[in-house]
């Protein structure tokens, strides 16, 4: 088979031709080149993203569509070289579209295992539906509820998923999963003292991987702030440890394994400056004036790790910052959805395994559409499409014109309104629900009229794609104002979109914990004595968002998936028109 041949044909093949590469180079030059392509936070983005999810701002300062699997894949192909490995630094999955959500990702991860990711950071998302699921993903597997997708039992990931700061609360042991053969190279005495100093890291922490005859080895995390923002319940038996802590354990790892040439793959990152440069750096301070958790992390991480790949954010940037021992390294992440691979390159000393920092680079390549797609990706994204076109275009209920996410100045929105209305409506009977209460970070898309006022089941699912259980607590009048309150911190805002029944006025001038008087539900002044049942879904009640008050909530009922509550709504309530935003008042 030559060359060409190989490299047209799948991604396996692609791996084969890179090990003869390797074989055939040795013994060649003292500094070999390795080539780095990365993804993140994909979100099961098989099919372009629409709007501003699909555009990217080019190295020349024009937007330009991008993402898509059939083109990730396309340009995948164009940066391969004979030295190249594909990573990711996580939020493949979790928050897709209907077609890789409806079958749980699975066809996002055959995906981006036959696109030839190699390792990956997890993602926040990786955890939505808990870690036992997440395993099952990693592991193959019928899924407990659902079974087995049209394309019959899931064989597992192809790619190996770290998280060297997600740990077991309650092990002495490491858990059966795939990836962690490596930690088999180490002394068995000094791995011992290794994991009794660190714990039980519940993923793998650690992949190395050779290409070119030298050896990478990567390290994977994610944001300390996973627990806040996933379900409570999915990830009890896990604790989620500091990244920069987790970046020496697998950095004293790699030691063991004498794996000179080290990459940090951290789901985490920091804000940019809008309308620059993909290649830019231009990331933003924190509200408190500190830089931000992802530059935190590039600047303090064991100084051995030679590159930071980053993610969560949606950002793209390159940046150049000085580690602890006062020597340049690269931190970088590649936007979102499939827009962007970041492309790193640098050369390795062949005789100490260690990365020359001075030939590093990093290019983030803008995945646009003007190249042509890769047929055999275009052949499975249709497929995927067809399987699911059946569920996806059945009619809802209709709209009289855009429900959106465009805020009053209270924060308050059209379409957050109606879900929380829809939230109230499928929580009354049965958890006596009182008011409902819906995080709008949990609101993923717009309503839109266009063409006729009908919502399909895709549009819906896109607005709602998390499949959260409705839940009731009881909560005082003052536990109510308290986590009210709550929406308005020094670090963030985060107005939770009521149901009509609640309403309450907004002082923006007043100090953080006395924005909020006046509250009402169905007119009648709240007191602090009393009790309310109050809706949310599991993730709100789990105290999600930073909502730690509903964390003293009692009585808990659980009721109906949060879409099915919604598309009950639009369905019985047809045409929805957009409510006026009254509910919050400004004081
Ligand atoms: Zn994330």
């Amino acid at each position: 088979m030559t060359r060409l041949r190989v490299l047209a044909a799948a991604g396996l093949a692609v791996a084969a031709t890179l090990s003869m590469t390797g074989q055939a180079n040795a013994g060649g030059e003292r500094l070999v080149p390795v080539r780095l392509l990365a993804l993140n936070d994909f979100h099961g983005n098989l099919e372009p993203p629409t709007g501003s999810s699909g555009r990217m701002i080019d190295e020349n300062g024009a937007t330009v569509d991008a993402g898509g699997a059939v083109y990730a894949a396309a340009w995948m192909k164009q940066l391969t070289n004979e030295n190249t490995l594909k990573v990711a630094q996580g939020d493949l999955i979790g928050a897709s579209p209907l077609v890789s959500a409806a079958y749980h990702d699975e066809p996002s991860l055959e995906f981006l295992g036959d696109l030839g990711i190699t390792a990956s950071a997890v993602g926040n998302h990786e955890f939505d539906e808990g870690y036992s699921e997440l395993k099952r993903l990693i592991k193959g597997g019928s899924h407990p509820v659902d079974g087995d997708t049209p394309a019959g039992p899931w064989q597992g990931t192809k790619f190996t998923y770290l998280g060297a700061n997600v740990l077991l609360k309650d092990a002495t042991e490491l858990p059966d999963l795939p990836g962690y053969e490596i930690l088999q190279d180490v002394a068995p005495g000094k791995l011992r003292k290794a994991l009794r100093d660190y714990g039980i890291p519940a993923l793998p922490p650690i992949a190395v991987r050779e290409i070119n005859g030298v050896k990478i080895g990567f390290i994977g995390a994610v944001t300390e702030t996973t627990p806040t923002i996933v379900t409570a319940s999915g990830i009890q038996e896990l604790k989620f440890g500091s990244v920069v802590k987790s970046a020496e354990f697998g950095s004293r790892l790699l030691d063991l394994l004498n794996v000179k040439a080290q990459v940090l793959l951290v789901h985490e990152g920091d804000n940019v400056l809008t309308g620059k440069s993909p290649d830019a750096c231009s990331t933003t301070n924190d509200p408190d004036g500190s830089s931000g958790n992802g530059t935190d992390i590039a600047t303090q991480v064991d100084p051995e790790i030679d590159l930071i790949l980053s993610g969560h954010s949606h950002q793209a940037y390159v940046c150049k910052v000085k580690d602890p021992a006062g020597n340049d390294r690269l931190y970088s992440q590649g936007g979102s959805f499939g827009r962007v691979i970041s492309q790193a390159d640098f050369k390795v000393d062949r005789k100490t395994g260690q990365v020359d920092r001075s030939t590093e680079t990093v290019d983030n390549q803008i995945v646009t559409r003007t190249i042509a797609p890769d047929p055999a990706t275009a052949q499975f994204v249709q497929l995927w499409k067809d399987r699911v076109s059946a569920v996806a275009n059945r009619k809802v209920g209709d709209v009289t014109a855009d429900l959106n996410r465009v805020a009053a100045p209270t924060g308050e929105t059209t379409l957050g309104d109606v879900i929380a209305d829809a939230q109230l409506e499928a929580t009354v009977t049965g958890g006596g629900a009182q008011i409902a209460l819906m995080n709008p970070g949990g609101v993923r898309n717009d309503l839109v009229y266009a063409p006729d006022g009908v919502v399909t089941y895709g549009e819906s699912f896109a607005v709602q794609p998390f499949s959260n259980l409705m839940q009731v607590v009881t909560l005082t009048g003052d536990r109510l104002d308290a986590l009210l309150e709550q929406q308005w911190t020094a670090a963030k805002t985060t107005v939770l979109q009521p149901s009509k029944s609640l309403s309450y006025t907004y002082s923006p001038g007043n100090a953080f914990g006395s924005k909020v008087s006046d509250i009402k539900i169905n007119g009648v002044p709240v007191v602090g004595t009393d009790s309310y049942r109050v809706a949310a879904n599991n993730f709100l009640v789990g105290g999600g968002d930073g909502f730690s008050v509903f964390l003293q909530g009692t009585d808990l009922w659980s009721g109906p998936i949060d879409l099915d509550a919604f598309n009950a709504y639009l369905g019985a309530h047809s045409p929805v028109s957009p409510p006026a935003l009254d509910r919050i008042t400004l004081g």
